[in-house]
């Protein structure tokens, strides 16, 4: 038993790692890779025009968006630098979201390979670092370079702002915090010395002490900005630790061993009575829907239930308040991928069937948790 397990704080680490990053829109697809704006992004745009509105009038304004949106666009450049690079090592890019702090490329798996995880990280500020030099080289071109004496007459051109922007994220991303890219070439640094979990455990607290260090002299020099973008930090640090923890308390494992096997099943023809009378019978929350042949043909959660007995009240078909369709998990499916399609479908639960398409079991998310903080508490340390 590793006393070093605290249940309460253990749960809330493993069920982090399954929120789907929501309050994103997507704003084109490239490459195979969803380009998604997440919705504080937009709000801070909406903040900064009307600050800027205020402090200078329309036109100020609308020069300084046109900045924000030609940084946002070398944003997306420097993502593509990390999804291009682990492309080239076989790693699919679902999506990249822009947040206010910059894009986070959520690769589909974790590079195992340090070498990998370090060239995939590095690959962003290397094309933010090539955007800079290119600017700079455009702006020497027309001898607008920035010298000690020509400051003043170059504010508000734009090339020279983006290159400043370019510079600063440069040196931002390169901070050895999670989720900057910083983080991740330290975090690889580290893992070519020791295992990946205790490398991820050594960075992910270096990154929160950064992030502390940040917050508490943003504090105290009242820079409200800083201080949001140590909070972020701080959790970042942590959401990664938890999902490495999770992912490596879970290799090896097939679904058919995170399933349980011990549950109800719920006829498309009964009645949402019906369907109360079995959840108050006993701790199931998420019942399997199936027709005459026993295969799956919904999921009725707790949730779909309650909603369903408002509008249609309790002599209404189970069939038209379950979630509908369900994707159903093939045996033999490893932990991740598994996992990856529960978190996916946004349902509590998942249905299991055999080869035939017959149900033999049931993913549940509490059933995941438990058997993941039951590996955590026997493994060595
Ligand atoms: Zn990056």
């Amino acid at each position: 038993m590793n006393p070093a397990v605290k249940p309460g704080r253990d749960r809330d680490r493993v069920s982090r790692y399954y929120t789907p990053m929501t309050w994103s829109f997507r704003l084109a697809r490239i490459l195979g890779t969803d380009v998604k704006v997440h919705f504080t992004f937009v709000l801070l745009l909406g903040f900064l025009f009307l600050s800027w509105q205020q402090a200078g009038g329309v036109d100020a304004a609308l020069q300084l968006t046109g900045l924000f949106l030609a940084l946002f666009f070398c944003i997306v450049l420097h993502e593509f630098g990390h999804i291009l690079m682990a492309r080239h090592f076989g790693i699919r890019t679902p999506d990249v979201v822009i947040l206010p702090i910059g894009g986070v490329a959520r690769l589909e798996r974790v590079p195992e390979v340090p070498r990998q995880e370090l060239l995939i990280a590095l690959a962003g500020p290397l094309v933010t670092a090539a955007i800079a030099a290119g600017l700079a080289a455009w702006l020497a071109g027309r001898g607008e370079l920035i010298t000690l004496t020509n400051a003043d007459e170059l504010q508000g051109s734009l090339a020279l702002d983006l290159l400043q922007a370019n510079v600063v994220l440069l040196f931002f991303n390169l901070i050895p915090a999670f989720p900057l890219d910083g983080g991740r070439v330290f975090r690889a640094l580290l893992a070519m010395r020791m295992p990946h979990l205790k490398a991820t455990r050594l960075a992910a607290k270096t990154g929160q002490a950064l992030a502390i260090g940040g917050g508490l002299y943003g504090l105290a020099t009242g820079q409200t900005w800083l201080m949001v973008v140590a909070l972020f930090v701080f959790l970042a640090a942590g959401q990664e630790l938890a999902s490495t923890t999770t992912r490596v308390a879970g290799a090896g494992i097939l679904v058919d061993q995170m399933m349980i096997t011990r549950f109800r099943t719920l006829p498309v023809y009964a009645t949402l009575r019906e369907a109360v009378d079995l959840l108050l019978e006993g701790e199931q929350g998420e019942f399997p829907v199936v027709d005459n042949l026993g295969s799956v043909e919904g999921l009725l959660t707790r949730d779909h239930l309650i909603r369903g007995l408002t509008a249609r009240g309790p002599d209404s078909p189970v069939a038209e308040a379950m979630a509908r369709p369900v994707a159903r998990l093939p045996l033999g499916l490893p932990f991740e991928a598994a996992l990856t399609q529960l978190r996916e479908s946004g349902l509590p639960a998942l249905p299991v069937v055999d080869a035939a398409g017959q149900l033999t079991g049931l993913l549940t998310m509490n059933n995941i948790t438990d058997l993941i903080l039951v590996r955590q508490a026997v493994a060595p340390r």
